[in-house]
C-alpha cells in the first residue's frame, strides 16, 4: 500500500487558484492526481475532459497504471463504465470490471484492474464536463463507500479548477483580441491624415494621434485641459480654433470651418459626443482644398471678365482707326497743330496696343507655326524701343552666342512677347542702367539692372490685371505665358531685389514634346 499523505497537504493540492490557465492546468492536474493515488491508495487514476460542446471526453491526465492509456484517448457519453458515468452524473465504483455488463463485449476491458471509482466533474454552469477514473489491482482492498463520499468532493474541486482554468483562458483570449483591435484602431488613426483628439465628459485629453501635434503645433499630454491647449495654439489659429473646441468641450455634435486671415490657413473641424461622455474631436488642415475653391472662383471670374474687357476692346477699337485716320490728316498741317496731330497718332497707337492686350487675354490663342529668325525679330524690337529707351536713359543691348537661332513659333505673339519683356525690362530700370538680350543655346534672356522684384510679388507676376505701374494693365506677363505655354515652352523668372531682374524663355521643352 502507498504512503498516505496529510490532510493538510491534500487541502494545499486543491488549491484552485493554482489552476489559472490552460498550461498551469496540465501540471496542476498532474500534480492533484498524483496526490489522489496516493491518497486512495489507487494504482492508476486519469481524467478525461470534455471537447468542446461534444460528446466526446479526451484524456487530459494521467498518472500510476493509467500511463498505459493512449495519448488521445476518449469516452463517449452512454458507452461503457465512464460513460454511463457522464451521462447519469452519479459516481459509482465498479468492483469487478470484467464482469461488467456495460463492458463485456464492447470495448477491451483491463485485466489489472481489480476495482474502480468513476467520479464525474459537474460544474453548476456547465454540467458534466469531464470525469475521473480511479482504479486498484486485482488483489488490492477494493473501494468503499468510505473512498467515494471522499472522492465525489475532491471531483467537484477539479470541475471547479478546470472551469476556472477555461473561463481564464477566455478572458485571456478576449483581452488579446480586444488589444490587437486597438493597436489596429491606433494604427489607423495615426495614419488618418486627419488630427483626432478624444477628451473624457470634463474636456481632459485622454488619447490623440500625431496629426493632432502637427496640426495644433504643439505636444499633447494626457489629461490636459482643451482650454489649455487652446491657450498654446499659435497667433491667429487661436481664436479660429479656440471658437470650434469650445463647442466640443459642450458634448454636442458640431462640424465647423475655421479660418486664419493671415497665415491664410483652414480648418475643418468636426466633434462628436462619446456615448459614455466626452467627445472625439477631428482637426483637417483643408487650406489647400480651400484654396483650390478660391482658385475657381477666381478664374471664373477672369472669365467673366474676360468677356467684358473684350466687349469693350472692341468697341474702342473702331472709333480708334478713324481717331488715327483723323490725327494723320492733322499731322500734315504746319506748325503746332502737326505736332498734336502727332501726339493724337501715338495716344491712338497706345490705345490701340492696350485693346489688343485686352483681346489676347480675352480669346484662346491661335498660333500659326512657321520658322523664325529670333535674331531677325529681337533686333526689329529693339529698334522698335531705341526711342522709348534712350528718353530714359537706358542701354539697349543685344548679344547672341549661340549660332541657332531658328525657332519654330508664331512670329506676331513672338514678336509681342519680345516686346512685353524688353518694354518692361526698361521701364524698371534706372536712368544709365542696362538692358541686354541675350540668345544662347536654346533660350532667351532679357535682363536689367533696375529695381528687382520682391520675392512675394514673382508669385503674382504671371496673374491677369497684376500691376505695380500707375497706367499699367497687368496684362503684359500674363499674356507672355500663355503664349509661351501654348508653344510648349518654359519661362523662368529670377530676381534680386535692388539689383535686377532676368527673364528666360527655354526652347528645348518643344523638343521634347
Ligand atoms: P504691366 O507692365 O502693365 O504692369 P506686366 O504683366 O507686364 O504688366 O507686368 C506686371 C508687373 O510685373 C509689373 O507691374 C512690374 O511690377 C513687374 N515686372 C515685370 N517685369 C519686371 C522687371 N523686368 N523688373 C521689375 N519688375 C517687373
Ligand atoms: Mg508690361
Amino acid at each position: 500500500m502507498k504512503e498516505r499523505i496529510e490532510d493538510r497537504d491534500l487541502s494545499l493540492l486543491f488549491d484552485v487558484s493554482r489552476a489559472s490557465n490552460e498550461t498551469k492546468l496540465d501540471l496542476y492536474l498532474n500534480s492533484i492526481l498524483e496526490g489522489c493515488a496516493r491518497w486512495f491508495s489507487a494504482s492508476g487514476i486519469s481524467v478525461f475532459i470534455r471537447e468542446d460542446d461534444s460528446d466526446h471526453f479526451v484524456l487530459s491526465a494521467k498518472t500510476g497504471a493509467d500511463m498505459t492509456v493512449p495519448e488521445g484517448a476518449h469516452l463517449r457519453a452512454g458507452h461503457g463504465i465512464a460513460g454511463a458515468c457522464i451521462s447519469t452524473g452519479v459516481p459509482m465504483i465498479v468492483q469487478d470490471p470484467l464482469d461488467n455488463p456495460l463492458l463485456v463485449g464492447k470495448v477491451q476491458p483491463r485485466t489489472d484492474i481489480g476495482s474502480a471509482m468513476v467520479v464525474p466533474l459537474i460544474t453548476p454552469e456547465s454540467g458534466c464536463i469531464g470525469v475521473l477514473n480511479v482504479s486498484r489491482r486485482i488483489g488490492e482492498v477494493e473501494f468503499s463507500k468510505h473512498d467515494l463520499a471522499q472522492a465525489t468532493p475532491m471531483a467537484r474541486h477539479i470541475a471547479m479548477a478546470i472551469s476556472n482554468a477555461r473561463l481564464f483562458a477566455g478572458v485571456n483570449a478576449a483581452v488579446a483580441e480586444t488589444r490587437a483591435a486597438n493597436e489596429k484602431l491606433d494604427a489607423i488613426i495615426a495614419t488618418l491624415g486627419v488630427g483626432v483628439i478624444v477628451t473624457d465628459a470634463f474636456g481632459a485629453v485622454e488619447q490623440w494621434n500625431p496629426e493632432a501635434e502637427i496640426i495644433l503645433e504643439q505636444e499633447l499630454t494626457r489629461g490636459t485641459h482643451l482650454h489649455q491647449i487652446i491657450s498654446k495654439c499659435p497667433g491667429e489659429m487661436k481664436s479660429s480654433v479656440a471658437k470650434a473646441l469650445r463647442k466640443a468641450c459642450s458634448g454636442k455634435k458640431f462640424v465647423e470651418r475655421a479660418h486664419d486671415e493671415k497665415t491664410d490657413k483652414a480648418w475643418s473641424i468636426v466633434s462628436s459626443p462619446l456615448p459614455r461622455g466626452g467627445a472625439t474631436i477631428a482637426i483637417q488642415d483643408v487650406s489647400n482644398h480651400e484654396k483650390a475653391i478660391k482658385e475657381l472662383d477666381r478664374v471664373k471670374r477672369l472669365a467673366e471678365i474676360g468677356q467684358l474687357t473684350a466687349a469693350i476692346a472692341h468697341e474702342i477699337r473702331n472709333p480708334l482707326t478713324g481717331i488715327r485716320s483723323a490725327s494723320q490728316i492733322v499731322q500734315s498741317a504746319p506748325g503746332e497743330l502737326g505736332e498734336f496731330g502727332r501726339i493724337i497718332e501715338q495716344e491712338a497707337l497706345k490705345l490701340n496696343a492696350l485693346c489688343d492686350d485686352f483681346l489676347d487675354f480675352a480669346r484662346p490663342l491661335t498660333l500659326h507655326f512657321e520658322k523664325l529668325d529670333l535674331l531677325e525679330i529681337l533686333q526689329r524690337v529693339c529698334s522698335e524701343y531705341e526711342k522709348t529707351a534712350d528718353s530714359a536713359g537706358v542701354r539697349l543691348r543685344l548679344m547672341m552666342d549661340s549660332r541657332a537661332s531658328r525657332v519654330k513659333g508664331d512670329l506676331m505673339r513672338i514678336e509681342q512677347v519680345c516686346r512685353n519683356l524688353i518694354l518692361n525690362a526698361i521701364q524698371a530700370s534706372r536712368n544709365g542702367g542696362r538692358v541686354v538680350i541675350s540668345l544662347q543655346r536654346g533660350k532667351l534672356v532679357v535682363e536689367d539692372e533696375g529695381q528687382g522684384i520682391e520675392n512675394e510679388v514673382v508669385q503674382k507676376l504671371f496673374t491677369p490685371f497684376f500691376t505695380t505701374k500707375a497706367n499699367g494693365t497687368g496684362l503684359g506677363l500674363s499674356n507672355v505665358r500663355k503664349i509661351v505655354d501654348a508653344h510648349g515652352w518654359q519661362i523662368k523668372v529670377s530676381s534680386k531685389p535692388g539689383s535686377g531682374t532676368r527673364f528666360e524663355i527655354l526652347f528645348q521643352e518643344q523638343k521634347a514634346a
